[in-house]
């Protein structure tokens, strides 16, 4: 019972204003100061919890579902078009990663035989499906996901991100079970912009380059890090999480442009040397299916790092007829995604197949990459779905070459390149 004219000892709210007064030995407290007071624990004594990272995906504590590489492969023919050599050997290196994790306790502890992780690197134009395959293998997968920009790190001390921010970005998509974390999977795209920036270190300081790759190293060789849980620099006074990554496997992706330079003079002075007659049978358009861990050590990276991402893989530039498929095969392909945002306004909506071939051709005229396809299809489709909602009657409408080719005559192409 609380006395009359009690009021709130914290906010001196009275009671006849407040929903509950809860009474203590002497004192008082509302419902709003409860609500205060959770807030307040919330935040110094469960920081683990808060801030959850939408680029980061949940586990919600699902049992580890371990898919066959061939069933890996095949969920991943849903969403991703053609790249079955990078499919596949993604599809291996998530596998093992299962089995080094789950069945680890098979063996016994005295046998010297340890499986060391394979972390991966994938080098292939921009627009070719990277971080769309990571992304992918990210639903498939039961344990905790994260993909990083390696753009925004930079050494220790200097404006920009530690590498640790990763770790902190894994514990949060698991929401901070460490022992999850530790056997998650690490997606860092843009590897390649952490290139050593020129070929002599000691010219000036490379805090982006060389430094972020030395920091690198320590974490995909496996060790103990200690990770702030809410993520770098804005909270000094949080407590450290200790996080091992001997079992965090690590995907990296890049674009590496120019690395074809590299490829070319590595083949040339190869071909030179010992294999005169082989040199015709290269295919020179494509060189970058001949990349190897030594030309990406000519582009600037350090070979201690490419020691810990023994394996190498590479993405095709899309041509035509991966570019049509794109367009109309995958789960969520974006013609689909068109036909479902019609239907909800209750109109039938489809695609003839000449303006499809339309879209790709001018796709491949403008060099835009498969990234380029949303842009020419918004460009076509706009008007129409700026128009239609208000056309009551209207039950049905098919997109034809000729009324995509007169929206696209209304564009400039800078417009288009711009939005890609
Ligand atoms: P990057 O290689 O630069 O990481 P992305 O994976 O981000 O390229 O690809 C950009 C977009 O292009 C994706 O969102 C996807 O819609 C489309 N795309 C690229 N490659 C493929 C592919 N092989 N299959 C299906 N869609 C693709």
């Amino acid at each position: 019972m609380t006395k009359q004219g009690a009021k709130c000892s914290f906010c001196h709210k009275p009671k006849d204003q407040a929903l509950v007064l809860i009474s203590g030995v002497d004192a008082y407290i509302c419902e709003s100061c409860v609500e205060q007071a959770q807030v307040i624990i919330d935040e110094e004594i469960m920081p683990f919890h808060s801030e959850k990272d939408p680029q980061v995906n949940a586990i919600d504590g699902a049992e580890m579902k371990v898919l066959k590489p061939l069933e890996i492969k095949k969920l991943l023919d849903e969403y991703v078009i053609g790249q079955d050599d990078s499919k596949k050997i993604l599809a291996v290196a998530v596998y093992n990663h299962y089995k080094r994790i789950t069945q680890k306790n098979k063996y016994s502890e005295d046998e010297d035989l340890e499986i060391e992780k394979s972390n991966v690197i994938m080098v292939g134009r921009t627009g070719t499906g990277k971080t769309l395959l990571a992304r992918t293998i990210a639903r498939l997968l039961n344990v905790p996901f994260t993909i990083v920009d390696a753009t925004v790190f930079t050494e220790a001390g200097y404006v920009g991100e530690d590498v640790e921010s990763m770790l902190t970005r894994l514990l949060q998509a698991c929401d901070y079970d460490i022992e999850a974390a530790e056997r998650g999977v690490c997606y860092i795209d843009e590897i390649d912009k952490v290139a050593r920036k020129n070929d002599n270190p000691s010219i000036t300081r490379d805090v982006s380059g060389e430094g972020v790759q030395q920091a690198l190293l320590k974490m995909l060789e496996g060790t103990d890090i200690l990770v702030p849980p809410q993520g770098g620099r804005k909270h000094p006074e949080q407590k450290l999480v200790k996080v091992n990554t001997k079992n965090i496997l690590f995907i990296c992706g890049g674009a590496f442009s120019g690395v074809e330079k590299q490829i070319a003079k590595r083949i040339n002075t190869q071909v030179i040397g010992f294999r005169g007659n082989d040199l015709d049978e290269l295919d020179l358009d494509n060189l970058l299916q001949y990349i190897s861990h030594q030309d990406l050590k000519s582009f600037g990276l350090i070979p201690e790092l490419l020691g810990r991402l023994p394996v190498l893989t590479y993405l095709n530039p899309l041509d035509k007829n991966a570019l049509r498929r794109i367009l109309t095969e995958p789960k969520n392909a974006l013609t689909k995604q068109y036909v479902r945002l019609f239907d909800m306004e209750g109109i039938k909506l489809s695609f003839t197949d000449d303006v499809l071939d339309l879209i790709v051709e001018k796709t491949l005229e403008y060099s835009l990459g498969a990234r380029g396809l949303r842009s020419i299809c918004e460009a076509i489709m706009t008007d129409a779905m700026f128009e239609m909602p208000s056309q009551t009657d209207l039950k049905e409408f098919v997109v034809t070459a000729d009324y995509a080719k007169a929206k696209l005559s209304k564009i400039k192409l800078t417009v288009l390149k711009q939005a890609v």
